[in-house]
């Protein structure tokens, strides 16, 4: 592993008769955060249907989704952060219950998965995956709540980690952020070909975008939304189930969620440049150029070569399509894994002295490499200058992320790092930098997590 992976996707759409297709594009906007695995459920108002599999959203919906018919629909993209990687793992997952059917789809890592999992199978529950999300549904069958908000309610006190959940019975559905708030999901209105108002909440706006949904607000922490028809008009109850401090995922603006989203209600690309600007008032340095590793370093780079005034040039090209290529386990093949990504233009590098742009560093054995190719290529002097802070601990809260072990900031201080990489100089964004980039709400790290760069675990 050598970046920090998404986590998923998740999006509901409410009273819409193309609701599945909406999740659909949804999804498709969002494939960024889970590349493994799509799905998408919708409700007639009596059944529900699901369609599922592994691989791109292109592909496991190719046939169509002529068979999803109904005005609610939940969808989900995976990366998987808890469970295997394997066919009974692909969500939604769905069951039918002593109250009905329900159908749910969650971003996120629930932390006490393993002991909720064990106590529920020693009473006799049959899991038939290893997600962590399964836990939800067996205990939400097992409760003798009458209404299901309220067995949803008294399952989330017993559940404890990072979750946006979207949950889809034959009439309604639920849209629910954790206590802390660790991951982003937002409310959008769309209007329908008749006109009539439909909604749709999802992980990132860029979904939105995608189907010209309007952005409403973010679903705060701790916040469940249930959405239900009455004399044909929308009803949204929104229910305060936990009221803490939040702790949403610094790490969003970082690397995940895409520039062209708004996440926690704040525009990624302004956060991502504001980080370039920041770095280059932290740290000043004479260079000839300002070159990003592409593509996750390409806005901060904008920002830091605007407010240094040393020129921005696109160095380094990036090769999108490798997918899963094969390669061979020798140390001269790691370095071809690096070039088939990632390939420098020796014609703007050469014999310069450059600023490199990156956004974080994890085992440092990429950057090793993209520094090595770049002195191929001619590069005078190399300095590597870092979105971020230091990530010296993994994250529990539904991001995958090596141990402790194999990150290389947790065993080596910044000298050591940069002699490790062998750039000529190396610099990581200071957290109050980073604060600073997403603006005065963040003063002080007030309200968001980052343990990975802190090792302060709120749970
Ligand atoms: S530990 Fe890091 S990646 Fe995980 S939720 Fe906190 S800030 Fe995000």
């Amino acid at each position: 592993m050598e970046s920090w992976n998404e986590k998923c996707a998740v999006v509901g759409v409410f009273n819409s008769e193309r609701s599945a297709a909406l999740c659909y594009y949804s999804l498709f906007a969002m494939q960024h955060r889970g590349q493994e695995s799509s799905g998408i459920s919708t409700s007639n108002g009596c059944d529900i249907s699901t369609i599922k599999g592994e691989g791109l959203v292109t592909s496991v919906f190719k046939n169509g989704i002529e068979n999803l018919v109904g005005k609610a629909s939940i969808g989900h993209n995976r990366y998987s952060t808890a469970g295997e990687d394997s066919k009974c793992d692909v969500q939604p997952i769905s069951a039918r219950y002593s109250l009905g059917q329900i159908a749910i789809a969650h971003n996120g890592n629930l932390v006490n998965a393993k002991e909720l999992r064990d106590n529920l199978i020693s009473k006799g529950a049959i899991f038939q995956s290893y997600l962590d999300t399964e836990n939800l549904i067996h205990l939400i069958a097992q409760s003798k709540a009458a209404k299901l908000k309220d067995r949803i309610i008294e399952a989330l006190g017993i559940i404890k980690g990072a979750y946006s959940f979207v949950f889809l019975s034959r009439g309604k559905l639920f849209a629910i952020r954790d206590p802390f708030g660790f991951r982003p999901l937002s409310l959008g209105e769309i209007i329908n070909d008749d006109g009539s108002k439909g909604y749709i909440v999802a992980s990132e706006t860029c979904a939105f975008d995608l189907i010209n949904a309007k952005y409403i607000r973010d679903i705060n922490p701790g916040e469940m939304l249930i959405f239900s028809i009455k004399d044909n008009e929308v009803l949204i109850d929104s229910i305060e189930v936990f009221k803490q401090e939040p702790k949403k995922c610094i790490f969003e603006f970082v690397y995940f969620s895409r520039p062209d989203s708004f996440v926690f209600n704040k525009c990624v690309y302004e956060v991502r440049k504001n980080m370039g600007i920041e770095l280059a008032k932290e740290y000043k340095i004479k260079a000839d150029l300002v070159i990003p590793v592409p593509d996750s370093g390409v806005i901060s780079a904008i920002g830091y070569s605007q407010e240094s005034k040393i020129p921005f040039e696109l160095g380094i090209v990036r090769n999108h399509y490798i997918g899963r290529t094969f390669i061979e386990p020798t140390q001269s093949m790691r370095e071809l894994k690096v070039k088939l990504k990632l390939n420098p233009i020796k014609e703007i590098i050469q014999n310069k002295d450059i600023i490199v742009i990156d956004d974080s560093i994890v085992r440092g054995t990429t950057s090793k490499q993209i520094i090595s190719i770049l002195r191929k290529v001619g590069a005078k002097k190399i300095h590597l200058i870092i979105a971020s802070p230091q990530t010296i601990s993994p994250c529990y809260y539904g991001v995958d992320t090596p141990n402790t072990s194999e990150l290389i900031s947790s065993k080596k201080n910044i000298e050591e790092v940069r002699e490790f990489i062998d750039a000529d100089s190396l610099y990581f964004l200071s957290l109050e930098g980073l604060y600073k980039s997403i603006g005065d709400e963040a003063k002080n790290g007030i309200g968001y997590c980052k343990a990975c760069f802190d090792k302060e675990y709120v749970i």
